[in-house]
């Protein structure tokens, strides 16, 4: 048994010993070369299974006052408070066939928010809705975004099942020119950027892929025309059904209890085990989070970000397993640095790691029957190197004699895929279903990634411009030579784990941005000395959590075990601090982005 209590200095010791050689069994040397894009012949993957079918349309060539890129809820809220400040045409634009982003995509069996939706869900104040779970399930969630939507009017002027394919200011109009895939060339006065970061679903290059003659999706496009049932379950469709599912992250820790339940056998192919903590859903009244305050949804999520920022600041009104875990996801942000004050870091942080690593370690112990399985369950890394999970469900689905844990680590991923099923340390297994919970591409879609070109003033290309002179941005937002250009996202700002707290402070100031340069009759613009600043700003005091996802089991989180890439791409003081900043700037310096 593992001991809950905190550990001895020599079983801290072995718990390294441990963490590393689990690392190293799990680094492959093609790193992120592993994983092939969904496209091409494997494009149907990523075909959009819940869009109607298209109409064909005639090209748009009008002008609009904003034009947003993303339907997400970046997007929506950028919407949202563009109309708050009096903007008439904002047109968003998105590739899915209808909003939602991220929730229209993922409507796989189970999906809920892990994230409290009370500080999850935005605009809660503004709409007047109040969430009827502690997690969300994705369909409330995907409902929440469509209710802001209509409620701003974002309808009206919205293209779906549209790709934007380039963006290039025009001088003599002073508009960008957006082109999609769907032949329009419409004029923007004004661009705002919300691409997201994890939208396009990738799939492992294991040999033999495309020869599988059983039934395949990835979960990011459910086929419930095969599965049968919604959301909340009732799979009929896979009766009697041999199913395999790979991938055992964030996704695949909901989806898997959910087959459990009605597939014929469900052959769960693990490389890496989750951290799966208690996850205690409920439904929640508007008394429980004081809903008829003015405000309360506001004040609940500042105060969220503040404690998962490592502040202290009162009760801790969410209180689950972000909150309590706070000391240690405070290494995973940007204002993290190791203190020079001589206390015995090391102990201390291994110490409180290991105590938590030991309760899952624990949890999984008590639950799963089978010792093989339970072992196989275990998490030997540090919390948070790969993104913490919670669910009731998941462990207690591999007690079930139609559920089988298939351990990969040793061959690094499944070996190969024939005709009939998957091969792993050369045992066959034969399917009828294989179901990708693989995840998705970083940084493949949007301006950052050369997929949608950004063309500024004298034609110079955004991605070049920043390859010769590094990126170089005001607060993340805006750049020199890209006029009336707003981007949100996760670049030269600050983050945390509520992305859709980040997203509406982001949106909140994209609008303000836009209502002062119409104001006064000004380009949005930063100076190089504004950007000078703030690349100064940002490095002074950049992080110092390398060492962290050096040492971590590969994923997503760190460039599939070769480290984060460098460079001041975050504000050092996190988000609560920033957006103070920003709401400071925006009363005192905002001539400072606001070129004739
Ligand atoms: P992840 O990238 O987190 O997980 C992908 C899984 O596929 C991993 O378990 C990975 O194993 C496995 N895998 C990849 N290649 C192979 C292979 N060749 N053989 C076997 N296994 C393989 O994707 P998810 O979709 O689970 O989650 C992505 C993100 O989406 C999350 O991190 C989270 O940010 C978000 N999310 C949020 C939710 C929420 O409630 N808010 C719910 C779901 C997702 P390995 O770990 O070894 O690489």
């Amino acid at each position: 048994m593992t001991s809950p209590q905190a550990p001895t200095p020599d079983e801290l010791a072995a718990l390294r010993r441990r963490y590393r050689s689990e690392r190293e069994r799990r680094v492959r040397p093609d790193g992120p070369r592993q994983y092939r894009a969904a496209e091409a012949e494997f494009g149907f993957y990523a075909a959009d299974p819940y869009a109607d079918e298209q109409d064909e349309r005639e090209p748009l060539r009008d002008t609009v006052d904003v034009a947003v890129v993303g339907g997400g809820f970046g997007g929506i809220l950028a919407g949202a408070r563009l109309r708050q400040q009096g903007v008439e045409r904002v047109r968003l634009v998105d590739k899915g066939g209808d909003f939602g982003g991220t929730w229209y995509w993922n409507r796989y069996p189970g999906i809920h928010c892990d994230i409290e939706s009370h500080v999850y869900l935005p605009m809660l104040d503004e709409t007047g809705y109040v969430p009827r779970w502690k997690y969300a399930p994705g369909e409330e969630i995907r409902r929440h975004a469509v209710r802001i939507a209509q409620r701003y009017d974002l309808y009206a002027d919205a293209l779906f099942s549209t790709t934007v394919t380039a963006l290039n200011w025009e001088e003599g109009s002073r508009t960008w020119i957006v082109a999609t895939d769907r032949g329009d060339t419409f004029r923007a006065r004004y661009v705002v950027t919300a691409t997201g970061t994890l939208s396009e679903p990738k799939l492992p290059g294991i040999p033999g892929i495309e020869t599988f003659a059983g039934h395949t999706f990835h979960t990011s496009r459910w086929d419930y025309a095969y599965t049968g049932g919604s959301p909340e379950g009732g799979l009929t469709g896979l009766a009697g059904k041999r199913v395999g599912v790979v991938g055992t992250g964030a996704t695949g820790v909901q989806v898997i209890p959910m087959l459990a339940e009605d597939a014929g056998h469900v052959h769960v192919f693990q490389r890496t085990p989750s951290t799966v903590d208690v996850r205690a859903n409920r439904r929640t009244t508007a008394a429980d989070v004081g809903a008829d305050r003015a405000g309360w949804a506001a004040a609940r999520r500042e105060n969220f970000l503040r404690i998962v920022s490592g502040e202290t600041c009162g009760d801790d009104l969410v209180a689950d397993g972000w909150t309590s875990s706070a000391g240690l996801l405070e290494k995973l942000l940007p204002s993290f640095r190791r203190p020079d004050d001589g206390r015995d870091f090391e102990t201390a942080y291994e110490t409180a790691d290991a105590a938590k690593m030991n309760e899952v370690r624990t949890r999984v112990e008590r639950t799963v029957t089978d010792p093989a399985t339970s072992e196989a369950l275990k998490p030997w890394y540090r919390y948070a190197c790969k993104r913490p999970t919670f669910s009731d469900l998941y462990y207690p689905a591999f007690n079930r004699s139609n559920v089988t844990l298939v351990d990969t680590a040793d061959t690094h991923g499944i070996e190969r895929v024939t005709e009939d099923g998957v091969v792993v340390g050369g045992t066959a297994y034969a399917l009828d279903c294989l179901i990708f919970a693989t995840g998705f591409s970083v940084g493949v879609s949007g301006v950052h990634s050369g997929s949608l070109p950004v063309h500024g003033r004298g034609g110079v290309q955004l991605l070049h411009a920043w390859g010769q002179r590094g990126i170089r941005t005001l607060h993340g937002f805006t750049c020199n030579g890209f006029p009336n250009l707003v981007q949100m996202g996760s670049l030269q700002n600050a983050s945390s784990v509520n992305y859709t707290h980040i997203l509406d402070e982001q949106a909140v100031h994209a609008a303000a941005l836009v209502a002062a340069a119409e104001d006064r009759g000004a380009l949005l613009e930063p100076s190089r000395e504004a950007e000078d600043a703030w690349l100064a700003t940002i490095m002074r005091g950049a992080p110092d959590h390398e060492w962290f996802h050096a040492e971590c089991t590969p994923g997503y989180y760190n460039r599939e075990g070769r480290g984060r890439p460098r460079g001041p791409h975050a504000y050092p003081h996190g988000a609560a601090a920033f957006h103070e900043l920003l709401r400071r700037w925006r009363e005192e310096s905002m001539d400072e982005v606001l070129a004739r």
